[in-house]
């Protein structure tokens, strides 16, 4: 029986390390549960790995939306071997599939500096950084809208276009302010190149402005995506909600983690927000073919992904927890894993971050 006030989540494990780091996010929600008295109800699945491909010749079942449409999220490892399926077979067959099905058009990942982890930023702490990136993950920039004239003749000619669509700017917008105001600083900061995009982001720029009065507690501003990815280096304590197009937030979100430590650590929700569909919470990372097999990979980005999905499940007091848990463990030298010079295995790390959230 599924208590029915349990939280339902498709766990898909996937690829690689994907298998490893997905067992210690379980044990995470497990000492969550325990803790926090909050249900859950776990369904694993095998399909959205190249394992399942090899046996079914394709990455999923032909009902996968039914198999897993029903479920309040998706907890996801990684997915890729490129020694035996090509990336953009096992990708678009998986991950790409769930993002447009499901409408998952925020895709969020924090940028926090956590104690142990080296961060190539000069005099910064703990607690200096702490902001998230919000990217529109459904249109924008990244249309397949275009063509070619004249190909492979020197008169080629090459188009692609950007769309936007008022549902589309204004809903991620929302999300980000909304996010926004949940938070101490209420800083919400909007990337834009309307000085040299001169159609769509002037649009972008316009729909900021109308949304703005309705969260007046909120503190706004809009910088350039070239003086943007400048401050993020040099004054990163200066933030608290980015929110950006597709493209721009594309950007941001690899540029924010990789100033705040290594891959190994990052998490992602892909989100829809207003749980018409499941959303998905990943680590950044990849499958590692070069490290899977020895557990030894860091498990800390797909359990600070388990504190993402709490969040958006309403369970803000235990994700806030385990994040703390993150924290208070990473402190501590003896449970760091190899990637941040620590001699940890993958469960220890796991382990104790676990006890933490039991004990915290
Ligand atoms: P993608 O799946 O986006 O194509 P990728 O396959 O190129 O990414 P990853 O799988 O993320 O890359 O691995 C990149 C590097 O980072 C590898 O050397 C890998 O071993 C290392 N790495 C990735 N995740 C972790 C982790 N959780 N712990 C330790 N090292 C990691
Ligand atoms: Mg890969």
């Amino acid at each position: 029986m599924i208590a029915t006030n349990a939280h339902r989540i498709a766990v898909i494990p996937g690829d690689g390390i994907g298998k490893e780091v997905v067992p210690e996010g379980l044990r995470v929600l497990d000492a969550v549960g325990q803790r926090f008295g909050c249900a859950f109800h776990f369904d694993t699945f095998d399909f959205a790995s190249c394992d399942y491909y090899l046996e079914h010749g394709q990455m999923m079942p032909d009902d996968w939306k039914a198999q897993i449409g029903g479920h309040d999220a998706i907890f996801f490892g990684a997915v890729g071997w490129p020694e035996t399926v090509p990336d953009h077979v096992s990708l678009w067959g998986s991950l790409i599939q769930f993002r447009r099905e499901f409408d998952q058009y925020v895709n969020l990942r924090p940028v926090r500096l956590m104690p142990g982890v080296p961060t190539p930023l000069a005099n910064r702490a703990p607690g200096d950084i702490d902001f998230y990136v919000v990217r529109e993950n459904t249109e924008g920039e990244y249309s397949s809208i275009g063509g070619r004239i004249f190909p492979g003749t020197d008169r080629e000619v090459v188009v692609q276009e950007t769309v936007m669509t008022r549902i589309g700017v204004d809903r991620v917008l929302r999300y980000a302010f909304d996010l926004a105001q949940r938070r101490e600083k209420k800083h919400l900061t909007s990337a834009t190149k309307s000085n040299g995009i001169s159609i769509t982001m002037p649009y972008w720029d316009e729909r900021v402005e109308a949304m703005a009065p309705h969260y007046p507690d909120v503190r706004w501003d809009k910088y350039h995506i070239d003086i943007l990815t400048a401050h993020f280096v040099q004054h990163p304590d200066w933030f608290d909600v980015v929110v950006a197009s597709n493209l721009f937030g594309d950007i941001l979100s690899d540029l924010g983690p990789a100033c705040t430590g290594t891959i190994g650590i990052a998490p992602a929700g892909n989100i829809n927000p207003e749980r018409h569909f499941p959303s998905l919470f990943e680590p950044v990372h990849g499958s590692a073919p070069d490290i899977a097999g020895k557990f030894i990979a860091n498990p800390v980005g797909q359990i600070w992904s388990a504190a993402l999905m709490l969040d958006h499940l309403g369970e803000r007091e235990a994700g806030a927890a385990v994040v703390r848990a993150i924290e208070e463990v990473l402190a501590r030298s003896e449970y760091r894993t190899r990637d941040l010079g620590g001699t940890a295995g993958t469960t220890e790390c796991g382990e104790a971050i676990a006890d933490a959230v039991l004990s915290g």
